[in-house]
């Protein structure tokens, strides 16, 4: 996007602040701000179309952009940032997004500490519309951070040299895209290759002939024969695979069980599962879990359910959408409690808003920066 279409949807966002419950419409019909009451938490939120950088494709869908929604949350002349972004499988929208954060009153939270609360007072207002929530989440945790003048791996105690290399995902595609993309993972010590239709043992062998970096496969529910899929897993295993994500479907919980058991690799669930609770459901069926914040409804949960997995001796995975620096750079946070980590979202994307995170011979590198650790570049 380039600036002058940035300003000019930075003013319609000015649009969509109006409609919050503090907002009243005009004779005129246009949307004002009314007061709020003194010292509350502001919100303000502007639609913000993901460009990528490649088209996106999975077993079951493809794409070129990603809806996403960028929030700011400002009390006391310090302003936090977070964002939404909504792939489409997840059932969130740009128009589900603003009405629920239109929906919020946050006004009358004079305390931004008061990160529980406002999470019980955003699921009683709605019981999903994850994405916005996380959007909320990840401002306030930046916002807390920056009062508190700490990155949130220091005030959860975790440490930035632990931070595990990232994998860079390699999309199902042509065999010569497979291989540029390949060449562009070079920096990367872990790829994670997108499977589930008939061709995946020549994506692996195209990639073994570029490089011996270890590989994980995410099937994203592609697969349907459990003894198809075991075979599969020990053969992957011989290609020097680290683990399988969500190889069937996120109902097939027997055969996931069943695969759990006998495969050589770790079983990790992604699209099984959301929230806290899912965890405790995981637990059997799968052998870890990849945490997202899109999923979790942000940081405060994912660093609970990371706990809880860990606490129960599962694999902790970190995962994201197609998202700014801002959301990923808020999960790489957490990185330190995690075994692996696939924060690549804002290196597939051509108009990041941030600098956050970095990669550093392809492993995780926390800015010792206030907050979730991002600056606004655009
Ligand atoms: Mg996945």
């Amino acid at each position: 996007m380039n600036r002058r279409s940035f300003l000019r949807t930075a003013a319609l966002s000015a649009t969509a602040i109006a409609l919050s419950p503090a907002a009243t419409i005009s004779a005129a019909g246009n949307p004002t701000r009314k007061s709020v009451a003194s010292g509350g938490l502001r919100l303000e939120f502007m639609p913000y179309e993901l460009q990528l950088r490649h088209a996106f494709k999975l077993a079951r869908s493809q794409r070129t952009t990603t809806p996403d929604v960028q929030v700011t949350l400002s009390i006391d002349g310090i302003t936090g940032y977070g964002e939404a972004s909504m792939p489409p499988y997840l059932g969130e929208s740009v128009a589900s997004v603003s009405s629920f954060l239109s929906s919020l009153d946050l006004s009358q939270f004079k305390d931004p500490f008061l990160i529980e609360d406002i999470h019980e007072y955003m699921d009683s207002v709605a019981p999903d519309n994850r994405a916005a929530k996380a959007a909320v989440d990840i401002a306030l945790h930046d916002l807390t951070g920056k009062i508190m003048n700490q990155p949130w791996h220091k005030i959860w105690g975790l440490n930035p040299e632990k931070c595990p290399c990232t994998s860079y995902t390699i999309g199902i595609d042509t065999e010569s895209v497979v291989r540029q993309k390949v060449r562009e993972a070079a920096p990367y010590r872990i790829l994670k290759v997108k499977m589930g239709l008939d061709n995946d043992r020549e994506t692996v062998e195209i990639i073994r002939s570029m490089t011996d970096v270890p590989i994980c496969v995410d099937v994203n529910q592609g697969w349907t024969d459990r003894g198809k899929a075991l075979e599969m897993c020990h053969w992957l295993k011989e290609k020097g695979c680290l683990f399988i994500e969500q190889p069937f479907d996120k109902s097939a919980i027997d055969d996931t069980a069943w695969l759990t058991q006998h495969s050589p690799l770790p079983v990790i669930a992604d699209e099984f599962l959301q929230r806290l609770p899912d965890v405790r459901r995981a637990a059997g069926a799968y052998s870890g879990i990849n945490i997202k914040l899109m999923k979790s409804t942000g940081m405060h949960e994912a660093y609970q359910m990371a706990a809880l997995a860990r606490a129960m001796g599962m694999k902790v995975m970190l995962g994201c959408m197609t998202e700014t620096s801002c959301a990923v750079t808020a999960a790489a946070q957490l990185s330190p409690m995690a075994d692996f980590a696939d924060l690549d979202g804002n290196l597939l994307i051509a108009n990041d808003r941030f600098d956050g995170l970095k990669i550093i011979n392809g492993k995780i590198t926390l800015p010792d920066t206030p907050g979730i650790g991002v600056r606004l570049i655009s």
